[in-house]
């Protein structure tokens, strides 16, 4: 039996034609889940009553039951999901004056395990199927009552790593008869996953990238990230240039500062070598505390304070970032998709 959500328009126009239906049906459907979010067969009161029937015997509409909702008091609101299997995933809504951010999940826990990361402390379930990727945004803005402005794929798990899904649920959010969401405000958050950055270089969709760096020598970088003995700081460098080349997009590069780890001064330094040319944004985020690590520490304020100052003399463009939804455990790195 088909799922809505695993649905693509062009699936369900071809649905349609085997149906006898009209293809239009198929944008009228994808406009009452998508823009209207009605999961009712029965509430879609455009269509007939034959064909709703045909629709609700036929097609099932899984979405992630909410388990429990936290909500911070800086605005961020965590979701917890159980999925049809019963695997647990997390999702996260930050609220910047107005604007909102859905931080989707695509993977049940991550198979990468980064030291400083909770998800990857946990293990790996599973990939997300396209429904249950959306079916989190879609339940989010169901649950708010109102259109959440942007998507970033910093939830559980590597985005690059569930590749096909995850650009399958893109297409429908970008679709204009289905979410109609602008490639602007989606932006996907990968580790390090050199072919996959390949791939969206020449993704149809023009989306934002952002890098989670964390290190900029492969010595230190291979500790705090498994991943980079698979692809190496340079490989992963080229495969940065190669999407700048290809879209002309501007990167941004994640860098959590971990007391005494990887926030001396000397790294500042290593990183305007390392990017040089890139000219990407740098993100610098104060380092979440996670339970499984208790002795990874956030850097105290006089070291932030100096490796900010050395990258103003370097001339490299940053942001220190504000924490937010530390207190309900939400934030970066904090998602552990059981508790
Ligand atoms: N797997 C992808 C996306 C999910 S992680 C990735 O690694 O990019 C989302 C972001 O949180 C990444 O930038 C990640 O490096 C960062 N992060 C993970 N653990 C963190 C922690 N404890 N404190 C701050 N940021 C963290
Ligand atoms: Fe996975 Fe990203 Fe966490 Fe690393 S930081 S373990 S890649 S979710």
């Amino acid at each position: 039996m088909y799922d809505a959500l695993e649905l693509s328009l062009s699936d369900w126009q071809i649905l349609f034609s085997q149906w006898n239906e009209q293809k239009f049906r198929a944008s009228q459907i994808c406009q009452w889940i998508y823009a209207k979010k009605i999961f009712n067969y029965f509430d879609m009161t455009n269509i007939s009553k034959t064909l709703r029937d045909k629709l609700s015997e036929n097609i099932l509409m899984t979405l992630p039951i909410l388990i429990k909702q936290q909500n911070s008091k800086d605005g961020t609101k965590k979701y917890l999901w159980q999925l049809n299997d019963g695997n647990k995933i997390e999702s996260v809504l930050l609220n910047h004056g107005g604007h909102k951010t859905a931080c989707i999940s695509s993977q049940a826990g991550c198979p990468l395990g980064c030291i400083f990361c909770e998800t990857g402390a946990n293990g790996f379930k599973r990939n997300l199927t396209r429904g249950e990727i959306l079916g989190q945004f879609l339940m989010m803005e169901k649950l708010n009552g109102a259109d959440i402005n942007n998507i970033v794929f910093m939830g559980m798990g590597e985005p690059l790593l569930n590749e096909d899904n995850i650009f399958s649920a893109i297409r429908s959010l970008n679709d204009k008869n289905m979410r109609n969401l602008g490639a602007r405000h989606i932006t996907i958050s990968t580790s390090g996953i050199a072919p996959g950055i390949e791939d969206l270089a020449d993704f149809e969709i023009p989306l934002r990238l952002s890098v989670s760096l964390h290190a900029t020598n492969d010595n230190l970088r291979s500790k705090l990230m498994p991943v980079n003995n698979q692809y190496s700081l340079q490989k992963l460098i080229s495969a940065l240039r190669r999407y700048k080349d290809r879209t002309g997009e501007r990167i941004t590069i994640e860098y959590a500062l971990i007391d005494r780890i990887n926030d001396d001064v000397e790294y500042a330094y290593e990183m305007a070598a390392l990017l040089d040319g890139l000219e990407p944004y740098i993100n610098l985020i104060p380092f979440n505390p996670i339970p499984s690590r208790p002795e990874l520490k956030r850097s105290g304020d006089s070291r932030i304070k100096e490796f900010c100052r050395a990258l103003s003399e370097l001339k490299i463009e940053f942001e220190l970032r504000k924490e937010r939804g530390t207190d309900i455990m939400a934030a970066c790195g904090q998602l552990a998709g059981s508790k």
